[in-house]
């Protein structure tokens, strides 16, 4: 009955799957065994493809020796050791198998029927709160990354602020606020995108005045700006910059005496809570109202994945309900469709899941101490290079500097340009207390003492004939 349904040789076969993944895996052994030794960026002038688009398939083993020659010789070595730009972990070997095993179970855990999926993510989401030193009060869930994570606080702020003034803003519109205040001291450009978003606006966030010579806000002059009416506060846990902290107890006493939401981007930061040498830092977090943690970044998983937790689970399904008739209503325990920006997601807590189950919190810490050390011999050997002038004590995982003489803009871009031309390291260039500035982050398990032998040596010379 059914004879007739195209049969067409060219559709993908069953039956290839494992020789595919077989030979995936053999490539992708060969690409991790040999990442210490690419190039940490791409030497320029490395031809990038302009292919049209394939009509007939060159099967597997064309798509994969195409991809290997046109492709891959472009792509960064940023899972790698001696990459220190931005904030960017690497993955570990688990965390790459559950991300591979993520798209071969291929589930969508927005909502709860007919798979454990769901649960898996409600319990690795527990897990990170508690890694995070955040209680029971705080639930959440995976999304794609930080910027993300801070929306999803933010939506919950602007929900809360309209709960202060009597009206949803789910339901009637950011119009019914009126004009809204959101305070930080050193704010990561994502918090600007998420109220861009929001359409509570960028011009919304007023600066609050930070300490000397921190990126750590001035708690004293936030509270004179502060008349009662109802406010989001953005503090931050680990500024880009110099991985700076805000008081959070100090915030957390504030709101006692005056109504906010409390925001904490704790994008890298909140890995703090894993050593007893740094919780302090994050001493506080527990009490706010909704919270940033960057998956992607210092826990060592692959691309895409941050969490969000917040202690207000109701304005989460007062904003990010999706009522159908087929997925039912918002229930104690919210499918997570209800809950997150997107519908359908990935199974994305299963690397997550993976990392923490092979290592445990003991091998993550392990991870943050150890990359905490290493930035410190950086910033301990810059600051004996000449030419080379550190701009903030090494806090955490950031070391900041700057060339000793006339640090121009272009001279400072000019040594970012050497450095990364090397091959050996690649850092991100910053405007810090006004001073163009490079800064080295390190987040990678894989980098060790002889990557730092290597990362300083490129740094020194750059600097040195800049
Ligand atoms: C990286 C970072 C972000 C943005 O994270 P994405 O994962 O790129 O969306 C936000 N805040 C801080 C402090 C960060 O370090």
């Amino acid at each position: 009955m059914l004879d007739d349904v195209t049969t067409a040789t060219d559709l993908p076969d069953p039956a290839d799957a494992p020789d595919v993944l077989d030979t995936t895996s053999r490539y992708a052994a060969s690409i991790l065994s040999s990442l210490h030794a690419r190039p940490v960026v791409p030497p320029e002038g490395v031809p990038v493809g302009d292919e049209p688009l394939p009509m007939t398939g060159e099967g597997f083993a064309g798509a994969l020796d195409a991809f290997a020659r046109r492709w891959a010789p472009g792509f960064s070595a940023s899972a790698g050791p001696r990459y220190l730009g931005f904030v960017t972990g690497g993955s570990t070997p688990a965390a790459v198998a559950g991300d591979w095993l993520a798209a071969v179970f291929d589930q969508n855990p927005a909502a709860s029927d007919g798979s454990s999926a769901p649960d898996l993510e409600r319990q690795t989401v527990r897990w990170l709160a508690r890694m995070f030193g955040l209680g029971d009060a705080h639930a959440g869930a995976f999304v794609t990354g930080a910027t993300m994570s801070n929306f999803v606080g933010l939506a919950l702020g602007r929900e809360w602020l309209g709960e202060q003034l009597g009206v949803s803003v789910a339901d009637s519109g950011v119009g019914a606020l009126g004009p809204v205040r959101v305070y930080s001291g050193a704010p990561h450009s994502s918090t600007y995108k998420a109220l861009s978003m929001l359409g509570l606006g960028r011009d919304s966030l007023r600066p609050v005045p930070t300490l000397p010579d921190r990126e750590a806000i001035d708690v004293t002059r936030l509270a004179a700006e502060l008349d009662g009416t109802p406010a989001i506060v953005v503090a931050n846990a680990g500024t880009v910059n110099t991985a700076d902290f805000d008081d959070l107890r100090a915030l957390a006493d504030l709101r006692s005496r005056t109504p906010f939401w409390l925001h904490v981007d704790a994008a890298f930061g909140g890995f703090a809570a894993l050593s007893p040498s740094f919780a302090h830092l994050v001493d506080g977090l527990a009490e706010a109202d909704s919270v940033c943690v960057d998956l992607h970044k210092w826990l060592n998983v692959p691309y895409d994945a941050a969490v969000q937790f917040t202690r207000r689970r109701d304005l989460q399904v007062q904003v990010f309900r999706n009522s159908a008739a087929y997925l039912g209503l918002p229930t104690e325990n919210p499918d997570f469709v209800h809950l997150t920006p997107e519908n359908s997601r990935r199974l994305r807590a299963l690397a997550t899941w993976f990392t923490l189950t092979a290592y445990g919190q003991d091998g993550h810490r392990s991870i943050v101490e150890r990359t905490v050390e290493l930035a410190r011999r950086l910033g301990d050997l810059l600051a004996d290079t000449p030419g080379v002038r550190l701009l903030a004590p090494v806090r955490l995982n950031v070391v900041c500097f700057t060339l000793a003489d006339s640090p121009t803009p272009e001279r400072v871009a000019e040594a970012a340009r050497r450095i990364a031309a090397t091959g050996e390291t690649f850092l991100t260039p910053t405007v810090y207390n006004g001073q163009p500035a490079l800064r080295a982050a390190v987040s990678n398990w894989r980098t060790g003492p002889p990557d730092l032998v290597r990362i300083h040596a490129a740094i020194a010379d750059a600097c040195a004939g800049t």
